[in-house]
């Protein structure tokens, strides 16, 4: 299997060789030349897997060029209860992503039973050891530079704590996250883990970042790499449990199903896309936003119109509050039939509509694209914050279930868009003891917190804190990485 780039004018690569990488050399995405294709007779044998085991036959036909036995032992060490035990009290963590029934044909998919309570941990956990194994392998050292304001950092954190080879840098704005999110990050006491606390906003830490990454000499002398939601190795992850999902839902390859994912970068979705490609019966996929509507606007009315960070509003879903999904590029190039040289020409369209006020987006209604829309069968809709308020109350009330903000924005839109044949999975992408603010002002009290993490506010914290200083940075890198 070789991967080629969405723009067309990137050689190809193994899995492999994209793994520690980012953007192809062309400014594009990666992806499969081909999506590999499922038989029924694989897909009868797969609903008996664990979920590891189902993890090995499913990456099995992205990763050929990892060895079977170093795979599967990689996905059996990543996928274990022990790792994905962090749920509700009475979660089957044996089956890494248990299904909730709330109604017959109404399921939640739990996806936030790692260790930071998030569902990032289902495909960076295996990151981290991908990343192990393909570092000791080469004989080399990477060293991961970021900005977070909460979860992909801890998420980052959580995977690559103890590894060999690899250091995690990373900057969060002081002061900025929730108590809980801070001690979540700041109580890792690991050797190869260094928290930056940043004088300033997420905004200052992440251009910190950015400048790091554009001093081309110091990036190769320290190995600087980064952990971000368009690595193909995290999406691939992410489609094992659109099958996981189906399977426990369903009693026979026959059926089809409807997922609603909460989106932002649409890397989640995007995976569910590709299992879809892949040949997994899924009928809908039902994509929700947040009051940052860009992607709910373009699948409803054709119009892109993605917004700068000035029009990006913060919400109690904050980690949807995205107006340029990255991952996006991936669904235009199927959109526009695998052809690079179209999916240039669509950012040409969009950054030329960005510069003209009068043409303030790019409306695919006058293009072809638009008739090819409707095969994809993406729905899409948009929860605020009131509706989100709602929805926790009402699944609260009706089913005895505290949900967390994003996975009601996803409840929301999924009701409102199912078409009511089809069984409808709404995928879990938090728990809510991340966001108790808003649990208190929903349901006026504590949201459950895994029994693991009662009082982790009371550890130790070990973080460096730091002016928004460039040079400080790189000082404070070299110090620690040591001479290269
Ligand atoms: C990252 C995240 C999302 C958005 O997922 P994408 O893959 O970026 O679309 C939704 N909910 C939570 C809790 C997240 O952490």
């Amino acid at each position: 299997m070789k991967y080629i780039s969405t723009r067309g004018n990137s050689p190809a690569k193994t899995f492999t060789e994209i793994l520690l990488g980012g953007l192809a050399p062309d400014g594009g995405l990666y992806l499969p030349e081909e999506y590999p294709q499922v038989t029924r007779a694989e897909l009868d044998a797969w609903r008996k897997l664990s979920y590891a085991d189902l993890a090995f036959a499913v990456l099995s036909k992205f990763a050929t060029d990892i060895p079977a036995e170093d795979l599967r032992a990689i996905v059996r060490k990543t996928y274990t209860a022990d790792v994905y035990g962090n749920g509700r009290a009475d979660s089957d963590f044996s089956q890494i992503t248990p299904l909730r029934t709330l109604a017959p044909n109404l399921h939640i998919l739990e996806l936030s039973n790692g260790p930071t309570l998030a569902f990032k941990d289902m495909a960076m956990q295996l990151l981290g050891n991908l990343f192990e194994y393909a570092l000791a392998k080469q004989h080399a050292e990477l060293n991961i530079l970021g900005a977070t304001s909460g979860d992909t950092g801890s998420a980052a954190e959580y995977a690559m704590r103890g590894k060999r080879g690899i250091r995690v840098f990373m900057l969060s704005p002081e002061g900025k996250m929730s108590g809980f999110q801070r001690a979540q990050m700041y109580s890792l006491q690991d050797p190869n883990i260094f928290n930056i606390a940043i004088h300033g906003f997420f905004d200052d830490a992440q251009d910190m970042v950015k400048a790091v990454s554009n001093d081309h000499a110091f990036k190769a002398q320290y190995k600087i790499g980064t952990v971000n939601s368009i690595n193909w190795a995290r999406v691939s992850a992410q489609v094992v449990y659109y099958f996981k999902g189906y399977f426990a839902a369903t009693q026979s390859n026959d059926e089809k199903v409807a997922f609603s994912v909460p989106s932002g970068n649409f890397g989640n979705i995007c995976a569910g896309h590709i299992a879809r490609m892949m040949g997994l019966p899924i009928g809908q996929l039902i994509l929700a936003t947040n009051e940052n509507d860009v992607l709910d606007e373009f699948f409803r009315t054709g119009v892109y119109r993605p917004r700068g960070t000035a029009h990006t509003y913060e919400t109690s879903s904050p980690s949807m509050d995205i107006s340029k999904a990255s991952n996006f590029e991936r669904f235009v190039f199927d959109l526009v039939g695998r052809d690079g040289a179209k999916v240039r020409e669509f950012w040409a369209n969009v950054d030329r509509a960005s510069g003209n006020a009068d043409v303030a987006a790019f409306d695919i209604k006058d293009t072809p694209y638009w008739d090819s829309l409707p095969k994809f069968d993406l729905a899409s809709g948009k929860s605020a914050h009131l509706d989100r308020l709602k929805t926790i109350r009402e699944v609260w009330e009706e089913y005895g279930v505290m949900v967390d903000t994003h996975t009601a924005d996803g409840i929301k839109v999924g009701l409102e868009q199912r078409r009511p044949s089809l069984p409808l999975i709404c995928l879990e992408t938090a728990l809510p003891a991340k966001f108790a603010e808003t649990i208190r002002e929903a349901l006026g009290c504590e949201p459950e917190r895994p029994v693991g993490l009662a009082g982790i506010e009371s550890l130790p914290q070990r973080v460096e804190v730091m002016a928004p200083d460039v040079e400080k940075l790189k000082a404070y890198i070299s110090a620690n990485v040591g001479d290269q």
